[in-house]
């Protein structure tokens, strides 16, 4: 069997497995109880988990707070942002994932007013389009750093600094961008909010992170989402669990301390399939993402002629890989839709998407 679906979910780390059984047999105390040693042990290591995270996109331990994953954190951050607000309008993409894009439909039956900007063929978002969509009454602006389904890279570092000029929020959705580009918090100072889930990068599922950069608990410049216990400083109540947290403390370690090599795995990994590819099935594939402004290793291949859900159907007993978002997959591709792709072509693209832990054997199991 070849896993070739890691932008969908990744398998664990050992390291991470590890720590995480290690924590569900003896670190059972609740972290936000006081004084016994339980209790402390935990706290301390959801703090040194915090750490790890903060240090993995160079940013404060204090701007780290736990979600259960990015759906739950971009969630958090636009229904936060804009409750907090007095503007009424959010500028986002026709391309974002669907916690993005079914959070601002919601808002809009609430009265909310949402831009979608539209992107080009590399499924870009264009910098002039976005300073012209951006009024006195935008409240959030929030740009996808990489997209789950061709790896289109936004030039971040420019939306942010577009955004900052006219003192609007900026969020990006960095899910799909973790362990894959160098993501530096203190570079890009620009960026207010930043979400991301461990599962991406070999840690569990049902963990992730929102970033706040200067996150005041007296002043907070969101309201939560889930109402509870003073955890998170009231921010997002309910009781850390300890084992995921600890479990994505170790996947971002091993992340950052790993993550130049595997960039570069990831790029001799892809340019080897890309080359399987185009000899055994040229001229009846094409390639949708071969540009340069895209993540390493995730390959968007027309099989011309071939239905995608008859071929990964057929081939599943082998090869695990997806049409697109596995959020979403009942319905034809947004993403390469609004690239400007038709509904003929998009039926016949299926996503491949690589792990730096695997060699693959040179892809000959994939004829
Ligand atoms: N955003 C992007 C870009 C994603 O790829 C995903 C996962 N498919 C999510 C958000 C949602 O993440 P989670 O599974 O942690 O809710």
């Amino acid at each position: 069997m070849i896993y070739l679906d890691n932008a969908a979910t990744t398998r664990v780390h050992p390291d991470v497995a590890k720590a995480m059984i290690d924590v569900l047999n003896n670190l059972y105390g609740n972290p936000n109880s006081l004084y016994y040693e339980q209790a402390v042990k935990s706290k301390n290591a959801i703090e040194i988990a915090r750490s790890e995270i903060a240090s993995l996109v160079n940013t404060l331990p204090s701007d780290v707070f736990f979600t259960s994953g990015a759906t739950e954190g971009n969630n958090m951050v636009i229904k936060g942002v804009i409750e907090k607000s007095d503007k009424k309008h959010i500028v986002t993409s026709s391309v974002e994932h669907s916690s993005i894009l079914e959070t601002c439909k919601y808002l809009e039956k609430k009265g909310y007013k949402v831009t979608y900007l539209g992107v080009d063929n590399k499924g870009r978002i264009n910098l002039n389009e976005l300073e012209l969509a951006l009024t006195t009454e935008t409240a959030l602006v929030s740009i996808m750093w990489a997209n789950n389904e061709t790896g289109s890279l936004n030039d971040i570092s420019k939306i942010s600094e577009i955004c900052s000029a006219k003192k609007i929020p900026f969020h990006t959705d960095a899910t799909q961008a973790i362990g894959k580009v160098i993501v530096d918090l203190m570079k890009m100072s620009k960026i207010d909010y930043l979400t991301m889930s461990a599962h991406k990068f070999y840690g569990p599922k049902g963990i992730g992170v929102c970033i706040i950069k200067n996150f005041n608990p007296q002043n907070p410049t969101l309201s939560p989402l889930i109402h509870g216990g003073d955890q998170e400083f009231g921010l997002r109540g309910g009781t850390l669990p300890t084992h995921q947290i600890v479990g994505m403390g170790v996947a971002a370690r091993k992340c950052k301390e790993n993550l130049l090599v595997n960039i570069e795995k990831l790029k001799g990994l892809e340019s080897q399939l890309l080359d399987r590819l185009h000899l055994v099935y040229d001229p009846n594939i094409e390639i949708l993402n071969s540009f340069k402004e895209k993540t390493p290793g995730l390959v968007s291949v027309r099989f011309k002629g071939i239905n995608n859900q008859i071929l990964l159907k057929s081939i599943a007993e082998n090869i695990c890989a997806s049409s697109g978002s596995a959020c979403s997959n009942s319905k034809p591709s947004h993403v390469l839709e609004a690239m400007g792709y038709g509904n003929e072509i998009i039926k016949e693209v299926i996503r491949i998407s690589l792990s730096p832990y695997d060699d693959y054997d040179n892809f000959v199991d994939f004829e």
